[in-house]
């Protein structure tokens, strides 16, 4: 007999087990083994960045456009954050090393914030390791809100301030809510009811702007 639970569902479950019970978190710190650029496939202006060698990521990204319009208005927003970088990394031994599906670390320096993004590339299926990149860059979209002149420190009081009950006390709910709505529109199970401009309005999110016309003016204008 076949099994009741199709793939599709067992990654559900898997990723609902992963963002609810806590094996994705935050750090605040800056990692010593990361080098910003080199070997980037992205221009040195570039909001995301993904090493070369990384097989994994692109194809990723290529699918969440391809499948999910919401996922596709994330990644177009996030490469009009302003001051940030945020590098993707997969890394098929990310659970064995850390017992962890994912793991974001972020921090301020010079006015800029960082984020580096890792992932478990392997146990879950294709749709949940893509929900968990869209979950961990809503973390990022969340987190660019708060004011970088207050350094890293101001980074986790923000993300405690919101945080919804989980082990490690890092867990937000608009990552959450955005890796879910994606998930359905993967799944072809929602016809994009929900829109990403009303989650983030509900969590007093202010988005970065969608197109790369409207962040011109903002980077190209006087002192500040
Ligand atoms: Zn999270």
């Amino acid at each position: 007999m076949r099994s009741r639970f199709s793939r599709g569902k067992i990654g559900v479950l898997v990723l609902v087990f992963v963002l609810i019970k806590g094996q994705s978190i935050l750090a605040f710190d800056a990692p010593t083994d990361i080098v910003v650029n080199p070997g980037a496939t992205a221009p040195s202006t570039a909001v995301l960045r993904i090493d070369r060698r990384d097989k994994f990521t692109p194809r990723h990204l290529e699918q969440l456009r391809r499948g999910s319009a919401m996922a596709r208005e994330l990644l177009d927003r996030v490469a009009n954050l302003r001051d940030t970088i945020l590098i993707v990394r997969a890394d098929p031994a990310l659970a064995r090393k850390s017992g962890l599906y994912g793991r974001t670390r972020f921090w301020v320096h010079a006015g800029e914030l960082f984020g580096f993004v890792e992932y478990q590339a392997g146990p879950l299926n294709s749709f949940g390791t893509q929900c968990l990149i869209v979950h961990e860059l809503a973390h990022a979209v969340e987190i660019a809100t708060t004011d970088r002149k207050a350094g890293t420190r101001a980074l986790r009081s923000f993300v405690l301030e919101r945080a919804i009950g989980s082990d490690l006390g890092a867990e937000t709910e608009f990552p959450q809510q955005v890796a879910l709505a994606v998930l359905w529109q993967l799944q072809r199970k929602a016809a994009g009811e929900d829109s990403l401009e009303r989650i983030a309005l509900s969590h007093q999110i202010t988005l970065p702007p969608i197109t790369v016309a409207d962040a011109m003016p903002m980077a190209s204008t006087g002192p500040h």
